[in-house]
């Protein structure tokens, strides 16, 4: 059995579901017994275009049947045009460092910050200020970065410098001569959902601009259309000075990027990945970048997100016993769900009426479903979540 199997010989880090999902298509999802899956969660915000999508399988196959591989020691020309479409449709006047994952990114993002912080002012300044309740990947410095003592058990001693700010307003008040950077995301996704207010990170930019502290915005989960533009950056109408990208950059093809308006933020020697915008993620990167665009262009994008919110409102109106409010925005959105014990039985029981969603934090049932999914899937899914719901 593959389930004994895994026990055997996969360290069991993960609370996992055994359903063995055999292909898709879309949002749409077959297990081994030919059962039918919707899927609200496109790999946790990372199949941004859907499963199988014909263009970008297709460019994988055109690119490995060519070069997967050659090293960052030789110009690598879907690598280059990846970081000017990302850069282009970001407005920002950027530079990009490719890495393979969100953490990985974050790492490249402190070490811009450090780095910055030794050469710029008179005292060496290497603080980081994040937030309470904030998820910023699992390397150690990531880890550290990550507002959530209990996920630090085990794993010290860590990377000075590091404190977490209850909320937004208590940041102004934490900065000191050795504050170089306060990193956060615009919407926390595995905190809860939890959008920042706008006008707040407004006035922080600005704050943290007049005291040459840098704002950094880890967008791994936000970036890439899932909140409606392609950056939340861009949502906020703010101006980071560092930004980090991943989970739906790639289309499920592992991929980081780090992204600074600062000049030379990191030269030959001091930064480096093996693997790091190769042929093959930046071949898909640049397949999944074109769709998105084209959607948001067409106006697919805003009208598949109207349509998930509408129903997403009806079940949330339809279900007051459950459901306590309804936060996020674009196609990252949560219900609040009135404990955790209710959360755990509705995912149980949307899974068995073959509708895949997540949990973040400690009582929010989470939905990150593909940006391209179907009117059909959105009302397949939701007639099945509705039912998951009815049955409790
Ligand atoms: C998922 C996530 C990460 C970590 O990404 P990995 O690819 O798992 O390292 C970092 N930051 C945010 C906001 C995330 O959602």
């Amino acid at each position: 059995m593959l389930q004994d199997l895994e026990k055997q010989y996969i360290l069991p880090t993960y609370g996992r579901n055994y359903t063995n999902f055999k292909s898709g298509k879309n949002a749409t999802l077959i297990d081994s017994d030919v059962q039918t899956f919707i899927d609200f969660t496109s790999g946790i915000g990372v199949v941004s275009v859907g499963h199988a999508n014909e263009k970008v399988a297709q460019a994988i196959c055109e690119q490995v049947n060519n070069i997967t591989h050659i090293s960052n020691l030789y110009v690598i020309e879907p690598q280059v045009k990846c970081a000017e479409s990302i850069v282009k449709q970001s407005t920002f006047k950027m530079q990009c460092f490719f890495a393979n994952s969100g953490a990985e990114a974050n790492e490249g993002a402190i070490k811009i910050a450090r780095k910055y912080g030794e050469i710029n002012g008179e005292i060496k300044r290497y603080k980081v200020i994040t937030l309470d309740q904030s998820f910023h990947g699992r390397t150690i410095t990531a880890l550290k970065a990550t507002g959530q003592e209990a996920m630090h058990n085990y794993f010290g001693p860590f990377p000075d410098g590091f404190s977490y700010a209850n909320t937004i307003d208590d940041i102004e008040g934490m900065l000191d001569e050795h504050t170089v950077a306060v990193m956060i995301e615009l919407v926390q996704g595995e905190g809860g959902v939890q959008p920042l207010d706008k006008q707040k990170v407004q006035a922080l930019a600005k704050l943290l601009k007049s005291k040459d502290v840098l704002l950094m915005v880890d967008e791994v989960q936000t970036g890439v259309y899932r909140t409606g533009e392609f950056l939340a950056s861009n949502v906020y109408e703010i101006e980071p000075d560092v930004i980090t990208l991943a989970k739906g950059l790639g289309g499920g093809v592992p991929i980081g990027v780090v992204m600074t308006s600062i000049e030379n933020a990191l030269v030959a020697g001091e930064h480096g990945a093996t693997f790091g915008g190769n042929y093959l993620s930046t071949a898909a990167s640049n397949a999944v970048l074109n769709i998105l665009q084209e959607s948001k262009n067409s106006g697919d994008l805003d009208r598949t997100f109207i349509k998930f919110e509408t129903k997403l409102e009806v079940l949330f109106k339809k279900f007051p016993n459950l459901f306590t409010s309804s936060v996020g925005f674009g196609m990252m959105r949560g219900l609040r769900v009135k404990d955790a014990d209710t959360l755990a039985n509705i995912i149980k029981s949307a899974h068995e009426q073959k509708v895949l969603v997540l949990k973040a934090g400690r009582n929010t049932l989470r939905f990150l479903p593909p940006l391209t999914i179907s009117d059909e899937e959105i009302n397949e899914g939701f007639k099945r979540l509705d039912a998951a719901l009815s049955s409790l």
